[in-house]
């Protein structure tokens, strides 16, 4: 027993958990201990943008799971990449910043009848920790923080092209989307700086290190809570058990144990724990705590749709990469100007626009790519292409992540269930209509666009909807398995403050609190998240 006496401990140190030990160990009044499974972030390629490729399924960097076959995408497993290192997922995701859209926030603070989620109240939390290189600070946009955002660093005429089409389509020019409504055509934001990935342990622990109260390990693997009962009914956490190479030990928060593990590692400790549904649980040989159907379902995600369009007379990545010549050009690059394709997020041009007319708003995005391949993983094509990547930002279809064994080093089962409802069939289908129709603009006529996948022969609803699950593939987005909400609904997992229902101090602060997907891309959200509850914790709210 390790009686080290700590208020805070963190399970996570990836985007969530970072932000959260930085704030809860400023001005030195907390101790606070910094649980993380994966080492630290000293891989090369971490920080070396287009390295995200390398470090996806690599397992210096990556939980490496993979889903269950999934119906939806004709019976394929896909990988599943979670980052597994000081940053988490912001050690290899896209680096695209991204906040979605003013509804999305409106709409959690409906679920949950709390308004500080809407869109007005969450906004100074995006600001108080940006420090944005491209908009003026003020209401919308933050100068001095942490958070790095910063434009890329190059651009590709053939996606400048495919910009100027989109706008022949009525797609509107932006230079921004984070203003609330992110409708519009423009190149993503970055977290960069000066050409390297900018993640969270750069951000919130770096400046936090020098703080005798903030205590950071790397490879401790949490397996489970430290749950008693309470005299009255209900448990309180006092700490958590975890495995160091080997060496099983305990320990103690005097304040609160906050779960910052993920949408798959949250849910994944509170089943081990006996929190969950009971029949799942019981299943695995697992007591039973307290009754929370919720744990590990409710999982969304966003499915991205791959359309390839081969081009004539552009350069794209796949002739660059497949040529010794321009593999040294691109190396040169970054090397004398840290710009380039070496420091390319792997998804440059962003479109959001409405699948249909009807729809409330822009209910589609695309990450266009000046690359193409035949899967992630596997070598770029060796013909010219560009790939009009389109997810369905409001998937209908609910997944679950339950557990498939009381060994916490065990897996869970991952089961997204793309694709399982017929109005995300239909999204897909008229998702690639809206990319066929801006490729076919005056603007991209000069590249004689030919669709590749999924061939311009296929038209039909149903023809769409089944070969998108050929062609589809997560955007790496999974939220909403310990979803907030109100103390009447049955299957909230936490509270509108984060607390685990019937679990004094204890609260799940990253992905999985979110009660619905946002518009777009999921770090920067989470980040706000934290930087809430870090401050109603602070405050024993
Ligand atoms: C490949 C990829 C690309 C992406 N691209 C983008 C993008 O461009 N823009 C964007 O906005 N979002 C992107 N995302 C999504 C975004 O990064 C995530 O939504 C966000 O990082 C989630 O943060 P989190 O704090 O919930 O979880 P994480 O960042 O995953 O943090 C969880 C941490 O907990 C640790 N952990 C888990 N279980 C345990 C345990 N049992 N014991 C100890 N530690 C544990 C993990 O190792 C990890 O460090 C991408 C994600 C991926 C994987």
């Amino acid at each position: 027993m390790d009686d080290t006496p700590y208020d805070y401990v963190i399970v996570g140190a990836g985007t969530a958990g970072c932000l959260l030990a930085n704030r809860l160990s400023a001005g030195g009044a907390h101790r606070v201990l910094l649980l993380e499974a994966g080492g630290p972030d000293t891989y090369p390629w971490i920080h070396v943008p287009v390295g995200y490729l390398y470090c996806i399924d690599n397992p210096r960097t990556d939980w490496r799971y993979r889903t269950e076959p999934d119906a939806g995408l004709n019976g394929r497993q896909l990988i599943y990449p979670r980052g597994k290192t000081l940053g988490g997922c912001s050690s290899i995701n896209g680096m695209i910043y991204m906040r979605g859209q003013a509804r999305d926030y409106d709409a959690w603070a409906d679920a949950t009848g709390e308004p500080a989620w809407g869109w007005a109240q969450s906004l100074p939390d995006f600001v108080r920790h940006e420090d944005n290189a491209l908009h003026a600070a003020g209401a919308l946009h933050g100068r001095g923080g942490e958070w790095r955002v910063e434009r890329q660093r190059l651009h590709w005429d053939v996606l400048d092209a495919f910009a100027a089409a989109a706008v022949q389509a009525g797609i509107p020019a932006t230079d921004d989307f984070n203003g609330g409504s992110n409708e519009g055509v423009g190149y993503f934001e970055v977290n960069q700086k000066a050409g390297w990935r900018w993640n969270t342990r750069k951000a919130f622990l770096d400046p936090a290190r020098g703080r005798v109260n903030l205590r950071v390990e790397t490879g401790v693997h949490v397996e489970r809570l430290l749950l008693t009962a309470q005299d009255g009914g209900g448990w309180r956490c006092q700490g958590v058990q975890l495995l160091e190479g080997g060496t099983r030990r305990t320990v103690h928060a005097a304040r609160e144990v906050l779960l910052c593990a993920g949408a798959i590692g949250s849910p994944q400790i509170l089943q081990l724990s006996g929190l969950g549904e009971p029949a799942l649980l019981q299943r695995h040989g697992i007591e039973p705590r307290q009754a929370l159907p919720g744990v590990g379902e409710n999982l969304q995600d966003h499915l991205q749709i791959r359309a390839v369009f081969t081009v004539q007379g552009a350069l794209t990545l796949n002739q660059l990469a497949n040529s010794l010549v321009g593999k040294a050009r691109i190396g040169l690059e970054y090397l004398l100007r840290r710009s380039g394709p070496m420091s390319m997020a792997p998804s440059q041009l962003g479109i959001f626009t409405k699948s249909r007319p009807d729809k409330a708003g822009p209910d589609i995005q695309f990450h266009v790519q000046p690359l193409s391949l035949p899967a992630f993983g596997q070598p770029l094509h060796d013909f010219a292409a560009i790939t009009a990547s389109v997810c369905n930002l409001e998937p209908t279809s609910r997944g679950h992540v339950r557990i498939t064994s009381p060994d916490p080093l065990a897996a869970p089962a991952i089961a997204p269930c793309y694709l399982s409802t017929d109005e995300d069939r239909r999204v897909a289908a008229d998702s690639l209509r809206v990319a066929r129709r801006i490729a076919r603009q005056p603007a991209f006529a000069k590249h004689a666009p030919a669709e590749y996948k999924p061939g311009a022969q296929y038209e039909s609803d149903d023809e769409l909807a089944r070969l998108a699950g050929d062609i589809a593939t997560t955007i790496f987005h999974p939220v909403g398995t310990a979803r907030m909400g109100r103390a009447d609904d049955p299957r909230a997992v936490v509270d509108p403050h984060l607390r685990v229902r019937g679990v004094a101090g204890l609260r799940v602060v990253d992905a999985s609190v979110m009660p619905t997907i946002t518009h777009g891309n999921t770090n920067s959200p989470t980040l706000m998240i934290a930087e809430k509850a870090a401050r109603w914790i602070l405050a024993g709210r």
